[in-house]
């Protein structure tokens, strides 16, 4: 199986890093090939706009959506886009790997999604979640907290990680058509000892060597109001 592990934390030595290392190891060993886009280390940029392209539809009003349509359909895409568009469209897995910042995605992988996650190749109007263009694609969460487990959910402080996580895994990863795998949470991991952060990287090689196995998560029909 194709992997792409798309990995968005500024420090090599991080504890996100060595699950980054621990993931390659492990689906290697598996006989997966693994392409991992280091966003921070190849100095992807964040925010999406006209740069994105090599040209422009219309240069005299810029419409994101419509220059992605355009682009996806006549080429176009800056190369650092292009090159990532590429790599979305061969992988079969798609791990995200970062830390819970402000209970999302730090902003260089939201970046990421935005401007890699384009109009008229990931979505289309009227082609989105059942019917999403990477339908067959596989989408999972890799992420470290710094709060401990017992704060998330009921009797603690935080919301539970499922209802944290549902606009990544329904807006994000199912509005495109992905079945999502269940999540991997590190929770606490800088208040954790050494040998508990060695166990949790044992148990996030567990995880991946489960994958294939695994059930997709299912998510509830949204209420009219949503949908609306
Ligand atoms: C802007 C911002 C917003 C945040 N928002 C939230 C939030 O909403 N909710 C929340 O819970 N937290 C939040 N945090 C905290 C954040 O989620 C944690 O700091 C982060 O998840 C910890 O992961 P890390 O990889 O950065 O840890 P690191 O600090 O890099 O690593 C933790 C420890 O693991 C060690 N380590 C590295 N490799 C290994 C290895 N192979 N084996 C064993 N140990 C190793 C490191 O040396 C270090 O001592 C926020 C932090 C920031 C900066």
């Amino acid at each position: 199986m194709n992997v792409l592990l798309v990995y968005a934390h500024p420090e090599p030595r991080s504890f996100n890093g060595a699950m980054r290392n621990t993931a390659v190891e492990t689906l290697e060993q598996a006989g997966h090939r693994v392409t991992v886009s280091d966003l921070y280390g190849s100095g992807f940029r964040a925010d999406g706009g006209p740069w994105d392209f090599t040209d422009l539809q219309d240069p005299s009003f810029f419409r994101y959506q419509r220059e992605q349509v355009w682009a996806s359909e006549k080429g176009g895409f800056a190369p650092e886009v292009a090159r990532e568009v590429e790599r979305l469209r061969a992988a079969e897995l798609i791990i995200l790997q970062f830390p819970l910042w402000w209970f999302s995605l730090p902003a260089i992988l939201k970046g990421w999604v935005e401007r890699v996650f384009v109009m008229g190749f990931a979505y289309r109007i009227g082609h989105v979640y059942e019917e999403g263009p990477l339908r067959g694609k596989q989408g999972m969460l890799a992420l470290t907290t710094g709060s401990p487990n017992a704060t998330y959910g009921q009797g603690g402080r935080n919301p539970g990680m499922d209802r944290l996580l549902f606009p990544i895994h329904y807006g994000i990863l199912h509005y495109v058509g992905m079945d999502v795998l269940p999540p991997f949470v590190s929770y606490g991991v800088n208040r954790a000892g050494d040998e508990e952060r060695a166990a949790e990287l044992e148990r996030y090689r567990e995880h991946l060597g489960g994958l294939a196995s695994a059930r997709p998560l299912r998510f509830e029909a949204p209420s009219r109001s949503l949908r609306e």
